[in-house]
């Protein structure tokens, strides 16, 4: 008792804390909208996001899929180049275009999966590297740091949060087995240790529960650890399949706010006193789906050439989706500006982006999702304002079947949807700030970097977010564009913003006008 009150009192005169090695345990709640932190709902989380800091105004990257925001946590990059890179096109960004994608390139009978592991290993000998930049896992071993993931996410998910951690010797656990966990987790020493890996269900409560239990009782019991990952795979499911509000939904954020409990009491039992920072975020929100709108139909209605490759005599493939992909043969700037005209003509119609900006289009790299691996076309299936069955905001048709009407959908460019949550709390932090500066998942990787005082990476797109940290500098400046295009009874916005000293554009949301 004495030594602990003694350590306590060198915490004070700031001694103890130089001492100190400083660690980041990142804790991702998959596709929590911001609007459920409330503390009748999720009062752990809450009282954390009050205490510490804030940033109400952040958002995922384009497209709002899982695994392009893992891979732009895990790099600090968006899927691809903006603007100003433009002229470098294939030097910038990540290259996850999305959680499965179409690339010629690749000569797949269809998109990449990312989830699909021989497809990957097929994929990584003809790119050379499937994220085109420099990883968290990768960057840390250089700088003799050790990063450590357990996700409950899909395969491509676990994949992609460190695609080396075998041959880095770094550890990676899934729920998904020991082919897919790294060596160093050993996946059956923890399941002789804890019990198999309990059922997936919607909601995920068991799964979620079991992921804390190994994290607290396990993982963190190592302390060469110098950067933690906790992904969770809900709310995004319950969301998704039993819709956002739903009972199963919010039994879900009850368990995960009982989950973040349990980490908050070993933070404040020894955590923080141990250099532990934390970092809770999601990685999307999401709005609901009302109608399903099949868009290869209703091209090849249209008389289109229409299939999943590029083939025979299909000319035109579609990675459908409610945030989708369309790349044609030979990327045919008439066959392009037939379909676009197509799309704009269709009242399902969203947001639309081509690699030039033309016809009414938006270019992509305004978004930064300009890369060599991007489609011609990006589009989104049109979204609303329109309240879903449980109250919350945001609604769209969409082109999964998988999903039903009214359960939640993820991936394209409303504000709701890509307002994740962003908070940031530890001993290195700012205490009870809000900052409305635009941030997002690019700034995470060079926060902790900075954090634990090492170079940011220069191929980072995002920025350490210094404003939170105790003695950090002031909020930088920031302003808002509305990008707007048409073309004849066709228009849409997109709004971003342009952060000082950072050259990519922040994602605002964007919406079809008429
Ligand atoms: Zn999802």
């Amino acid at each position: 008792m004495i030594f602990v009150l003694f350590n306590f009192e060198f915490d004070i005169d700031g001694l103890r804390v130089e001492m100190k090695k400083t660690k980041f345990l990142f804790c991702l709640f998959d596709g929590l909208r911001r609007d459920f932190v409330q503390s009748n709902i999720m009062p752990n989380l809450n009282e954390f996001r009050n205490e510490w800091v804030d940033y109400p105004n952040s958002s995922s990257t384009f497209p709002s899929e899982t695994r392009v925001q893992v891979s732009s946590f895990v790099t600090g990059t968006y899927c691809g180049g903006s603007i100003s890179d433009a002229s470098k096109e294939g030097s910038f960004g990540h290259g996850i275009m999305a959680n499965s994608f179409y690339d010629p390139i690749l000569g797949f009978d269809g998109p990449l999966d990312t989830s699909d592991m021989a497809k990957m290993e097929e994929a990584k000998g003809i790119y050379g590297s499937l994220q085109k930049t420099p990883s968290l896992g990768e960057l840390l071993a250089k700088e003799n740091k050790n990063y450590s993931v357990i996700t409950t996410g899909k395969i491509g998910n676990a994949r992609l949060l460190n695609l080396n951690a075998d041959e880095l010797q770094q550890r990676l656990f899934s729920i998904w087995g020991a082919d897919i966990s790294s060596e160093l987790a050993d996946y059956h020493g923890i399941i002789e240790k804890f019990g198999p890996v309990p059922k997936q269900s919607f909601p995920n409560n068991q799964v979620s529960q079991y992921a804390t239990q190994i994290l607290l009782d396990h993982f963190l019991l190592d302390r060469s650890v110098d950067v933690q990952v906790i992904w969770y795979n809900e709310p995004d499911l319950s969301f998704h399949y039993e819709g956002i509000g739903s009972k199963a939904s919010l039994s879900s954020l009850e368990c995960l706010d009982q989950c973040f409990g349990k980490i908050m009491k070993w933070w404040n039992a020894e955590g923080r006193s141990d250099g532990w920072n934390v970092i809770v975020c999601s990685d999307h929100a999401q709005i609901s789906k009302q109608k399903q709108v099949n868009v290869i139909n209703e091209l090849k209605c249209a008389g289109f050439k229409t299939g999943v490759s590029i083939i025979d005599d299909i000319d035109v493939a579609v990675k459908a989706s409610y945030s989708g992909q369309i790349t044609v043969r030979d990327r045919d700037p008439k066959l392009v500006k037939k379909i676009i005209e197509f799309l704009h003509a269709q009242d399902w119609c969203g947001l639309t982006f081509t690699r030039d900006g033309i016809h009414g289009t938006f270019s992509m790299a305004e978004i930064n999702a300009l890369s060599e691996r991007s489609p011609d076309i990006n589009y989104m299936l049109r979204t609303t304002e329109k309240v879903n069955q449980y109250g919350y905001a945001g609604s769209c048709f969409a082109d999964n079947p998988d999903i039903p009407n009214g359960g939640g959908i993820h991936g394209g460019l409303s504000r709701i949807e890509i307002n994740n949550f962003m908070t940031l709390g530890g001993d290195q932090m700012n205490r009870q700030k809000i900052f409305d500066v635009p941030t997002g998942i690019v700034d995470i990787l060079p926060t902790i970097f900075h954090g634990l005082g090492i170079k940011i990476p220069k191929t980072a797109m995002g920025r350490p977010l210094r404003e939170a940290f105790l003695n950090g500098e002031f909020e930088p400046t920031w302003s808002e564009t509305n990008l707007m295009a048409s073309s004849g009874h066709y228009s849409q916005e997109m709004c971003i913003a342009n952060v000082e000293g950072v050259k990519a554009p922040y994602l605002r949301g964007g919406r079809r006008v008429s």
